[in-house]
């Protein structure tokens, strides 16, 4: 089962310690989210899942982690300057701005409006009497190109100051270092770069938790090589990126492909399919494979006069390569993960909620309880703890009673809890065997009796890791 609305996650993230709201004692900043520290520890894991999946266990990808701040010329070259801006429409009566094409998109679906000329925007806005969700009139003005980037200065003192863009995708981090990655790599074709690094677009419409904010994380390959070996190129991709989700954990009944349109693609791409997934709010997207040309590499050889050509040692044929972008969201991502692994089921009688994350991906792998505060039990608790914490993330909670502490692991989503009580210190025999204690397995719910020694293989062994 999956979450069926929003604000169930939302009022979970906040009470477990998942994300809070940005600034919160200061009454906030609108659509910035925080990672708690169980948040932090699933965010972090799944970048290490993604790593390991596009990286590490292949040897045709090698990572880069490049600046925020790039010189402004890699923006014209890319075209964002000219290019990366959508349909912002102002209410007359409220003077409030929105993003035309969603507001179009949410109630004609994303199919009918992709690739919506700028033109079109109000006039479809008043036909389809689509109201301001702010104050709901329908007074709509001319809608005008909005510009995302993000600009700072850089610079000590006024005369020096330059104008300069917080980077909104990570993709450009990577052409610039083709050259580098390519001479101190000795990589042939085909290859792939890949990295992990905030972004930043100043959203028009932000919202849906943190579906879309200002400020969020990608992570994204450039995979490059001979314009005639794309075609077979981009099915492989399709096939891992879909994989990825799989490995992943998320249920495939919510995921879809949906290829763009040719009035819908970007500028740069010839063939792009998303990956979306079933949000609470309706289809969205989780990942975009677009098939870039040589459009990047030759933009930059342009503006900054730097060949980027590759020689083919084989048959001595110089060329720009081509690139194929498998380019994924980390936040939208966790948030994926999060909604999807959601589940409430009947336990004697009263509701559990559970994360039903895969093991990998599990904040805390697992939990040692003991099963009172009684000085002999938490000594033997802490020690088994240690001996745990070497190999896998757990924790150790001695707080309220056992039924709570379960309850609160369900809700991180800890595969598996260790009980020590008064049995294991051969003090209780209706309780465990002396040197035994309890493993309770987060989604089956059985409990079994398990020899302290025997702990870490079995708990490698459940965790499959
Ligand atoms: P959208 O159509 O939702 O604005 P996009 O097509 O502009 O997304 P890309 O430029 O392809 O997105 O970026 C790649 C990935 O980065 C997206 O698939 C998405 O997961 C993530 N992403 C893009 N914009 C945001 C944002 N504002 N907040 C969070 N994640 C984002």
């Amino acid at each position: 089962m999956s979450a069926t609305s929003l604000d169930q996650i939302v009022s979970l993230c906040k009470q477990r310690g998942f994300v809070f709201p940005g600034s919160e004692i200061y009454g906030g900043l609108a659509n910035t989210w925080d990672y708690g520290p169980i948040g932090v520890e699933l965010k972090n894991n799944v970048k290490k899942f993604w790593w390991d999946f596009w990286v590490r266990n292949r040897d045709d990808i090698v990572g880069v982690d490049a600046s925020i701040l790039m010189n402004p010329k890699v923006w014209e070259a890319s075209g964002h300057v000219s290019n990366f801006a959508d349909p912002l429409v102002d209410c007359k009566a409220c003077k409030k701005r929105f993003r035309g094409d969603k507001l179009l998109e949410e109630k004609l679906g994303v199919e009918e409006i992709a690739g919506i000329a700028l033109v079109d925007v109000t006039p479809k806005l008043l036909k389809e009497k689509i109201p301001c969700p702010d104050c709901g009139k329908c007074e709509w003005a001319e809608a005008k190109q909005f510009n995302l980037m993000f600009k700072t200065q850089q610079g000590v003192t006024e005369d020096s100051e330059r104008e300069i863009y917080m980077r909104p995708e990570t993709a450009q981090g990577i052409f610039v270092n083709f050259k580098n990655v390519l001479n101190s790599t000795r990589k042939r074709l085909p290859f792939g770069i890949a990295q992990i690094g905030k972004a930043f677009r100043n959203e028009i419409t932000p919202g849906n938790f943190t579906f879309r904010t200002r400020e969020f994380e990608q992570m994204e390959v450039e995979y490059f090589c001979a314009e005639k070996d794309w075609q077979k190129i981009y099915p492989e991709l399709e096939k891992a990126s879909w994989d990825f989700f799989k490995k992943l954990g998320i249920d495939e009944k919510n995921l879809r492909w949906r290829q763009h349109r040719e009035d819908e693609l970007s500028h740069y791409s010839k063939l792009t399919k998303d990956i979306e997934y079933k949000f609470p709010w309706g289809w969205g997207e989780l990942q975009g494979l677009a098939y870039r040309t040589d459009f990047d590499l030759k933009q930059h050889q342009k503006f900054s006069g730097e060949s980027l050509e590759y020689l083919d040692t084989e048959t001595n044929e110089k060329f720009t390569p081509h690139c194929i972008e498998p380019s994924f969201g980390c936040d939208r991502t966790v948030l994926t993960v999060l909604l999807d692994a959601f589940c409430e089921d009947d336990v004697n009688g009263e509701k559990r909620t559970v994360m039903k994350f895969a093991p990998e991906i599990a904040p805390i792998k697992v939990a040692v309880l003991p099963l009172s505060r009684k000085e002999k039990l938490t000594k033997k608790a802490r020690e088994i703890f240690d001996i745990l914490r070497m190999e896998f993330r757990a924790e150790f909670d001695e707080t309220q009673s056992i039924g709570k502490r379960y309850r609160r692991q369900d809700e991180i989503g800890t595969p598996l809890c260790v009980t020590v009580d008064f049995g294991t210190i051969g003090e209780d025999n209706s309780q465990s065997e002396k040197g035994y204690v309890t493993l309770r397995d987060r989604d089956s719910l059985k409990q079994e009796e398990v020899e302290i020694k025997k702990l870490p293989d079995l708990i490698r062994a459940k965790l499959k890791i």
